[in-house]
């Protein structure tokens, strides 16, 4: 079949769940993961046939993302900070607002000391996204990361494998302190963390492709408590830093204030908070005191 007869039914199947847009970056994405086939060379040669046996990849494909299937899960991976980033249905799909955190350490890191070496921890690492990527751009910096799931610790530990560099992965509960094996002799320079901060009340507004397929665990906490991890990460933080270390959040964008307060009780200095490219209240830097 023709690849530009599939791009139709794409189109047709697909535009009306995502617009024909997005479909047609979906559809690029594929064929290029699929076949190394450019958007160019559908140009150059419209007429270019892909012969039967390999059809099914992407009619595979058109199916699953009838379903809203997240086009990073059917990829198998996604971009992360310039970095290829392995991604399935344990571990959230990094987002751009954590690329957005991660710049704002580099840049910190960058303009405050020189190329000391540094400790860092990252908390619920999930695909081990953020982790890697301070790896890579700090390479004086010797990387911690936790997280509960043992399935989302293989796909991290993968991923720091794929992208050579190397991170201490401890598997542990921040809800419960006795279950988190931290090294006992080390104090961080940073903790980093984008725990779950979604709360159930907010599941109308959210998509099927988020809500029905990504990993509840990382992304909702409760309604009654939604800063629950934060409480917990912020008192590993006041026990595991370095005076005047930093600790940063991804926070949910109608918790700014109540971020600001919980940084402040616990005695954090300069603290702020910053907004992402959506105009979201969605991250916090506080210093220990
Ligand atoms: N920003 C993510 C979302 O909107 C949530 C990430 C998280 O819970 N840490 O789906």
């Amino acid at each position: 079949m023709k690849l530009k007869v599939i791009q139709d039914i794409f189109h047709k199947e697909l535009d009306p769940i995502y617009g024909a847009n997005e479909v047609n970056s979906m559809f690029y994405l594929l064929i290029d993961a699929f076949y190394g086939f450019s958007r160019l060379q559908l140009v150059l040669d419209s007429d270019y046939a892909i012969i039967k046996e390999e059809q099914e990849r992407i009619i595979d494909a058109l199916d699953r993302l009838k379903r809203e299937e997240p086009i990073q899960y059917i990829l198998k991976e996604t971009e992360f900070y310039g970095l290829i980033i392995k991604v399935n249905t344990q571990t959230l799909i990094p987002r751009p607002e954590t690329e957005e955190l991660v710049q704002w350490i580099i840049d910190e890191v960058t303009l405050n000391t020189t190329k000391k070496p540094l400790t860092i921890l990252d908390v619920g690492t999930g695909s081990g996204c953020i982790a890697i990527a301070l790896a890579k751009h700090l390479p004086q910096a010797q990387v911690y990361a936790i997280d509960v799931s043992e399935a989302a610790l293989k796909v991290a530990k993968d991923n720091s494998k794929l992208n050579n560099v190397k991170i201490e992965f401890i598997k542990g509960n921040v809800l419960d302190v006795e279950s988190c094996p931290l090294p006992e002799d080390v104090r961080f320079d940073i903790i980093v963390s984008n725990p779950p901060y979604v709360r159930q009340l907010e599941k109308e507004k959210m998509r099927a492709n988020v809500l029905e397929h990504e990993p509840h665990l990382a992304l909702f906490v409760k309604n009654e408590n939604p800063l629950e991890f934060y409480e917990a990460i912020t008192k590993l933080a006041v026990n595991n830093l370095k005076p005047k270390g930093l600790l940063f959040f991804e926070i949910n964008e109608y918790f700014g204030k109540e971020m600001i307060d919980l940084l402040d009780v616990n005695k954090f200095q300069s603290i702020e908070l910053k907004q992402d490219i959506f105009s979201k209240d969605r991250m916090i830097k506080g210093t220990k005191g």
